[in-house]
């Protein structure tokens, strides 16, 4: 890891449970960004997730551990848990530019999000701070982007249709998991093997109230 300047993705999430869809677009985006590492966030308290009950952040983070075992280039920062209230990205991107000036930082993010970001808090400052890079669906564009280039100027939209990736798209979501556990369904092969028997260990996502409350 050393303290060299180096090109950094920056990837936030619940990853209540992390499964192949963000291991895989992880992959690919530090492939085609030439990223030096993936820097994977948990978040203790999403912003947009406040309605429901999260997992206990010990078992979210003990399953990207096992689930990034075998990625050396892949790390956990665990700044977001230790922060009382929301995870905001534009607190954590301060703090990571100011600890570390000279690294091109990347904040990874998929097209979904990308479309709401003009809601995220100081949104507009947030392409100051780290360079946006989205992954998208192959033949696909991001859109328009009307509601973020009111907020921002031309060349941080331009800057962000340049790192634009096409990744595989993998249908897995965390809630779909969450659901399949709870229904009693199969989720090997979505979710790391390591990952499944955390999950089966500690008896995860078998509550299907739980489980249904946050589609
Ligand atoms: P939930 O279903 O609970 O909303 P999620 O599967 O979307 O969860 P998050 O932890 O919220 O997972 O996602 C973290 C990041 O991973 C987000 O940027 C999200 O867009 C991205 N992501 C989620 N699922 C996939 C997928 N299948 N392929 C690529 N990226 C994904």
């Amino acid at each position: 890891m050393g303290d060299q300047p180096a090109r950094i993705g920056y990837l936030g999430g619940t990853f209540d449970p992390v499964h192949v869809g963000h291991l895989i677009s992880a992959r690919e985006l530090a492939d085609a960004l030439r990223l030096d590492r993936v820097v994977w966030l948990p978040a203790k308290q999403p912003p947009h997730k406040a309605g429901r009950t999260v997992s206990a952040l010990t078992d979210r983070v003990a399953m990207l551990e096992l689930a990034i075992a075998d990625e050396p280039d892949f790390a956990i920062d665990l700044r977001e848990t230790r922060r009382d209230g929301p995870s905001y990205t534009f607190d954590t991107l301060s703090a990571l530019r100011d600890e570390r000036p000279d690294d091109e930082r990347f904040f990874l993010i998929g097209a979904d999000s990308l479309a709401q970001l003009h809601t995220w808090y100081r949104a507009a400052e947030l392409p100051s701070l780290a360079q946006f890079a989205t992954a998208v669906r192959p033949g696909t564009t991001i859109g328009d982007l009307a509601e973020l280039g009111a907020i921002i100027t031309d060349a941080q939209i331009r800057s962000i249709r340049e790192h634009c990736v096409p990744t595989t798209p993998i249908g897995v979501s965390s809630t779909a998991i969450r659901r399949r556990v709870a229904d009693g369904l199969s989720i090997r092969h979505r979710v790391p093997a390591a990952v499944e028997a955390h999950i089966r260990r500690r008896g995860l996502y078998t509550d299907a109230t739980s489980a249904r409350d946050c589609s």
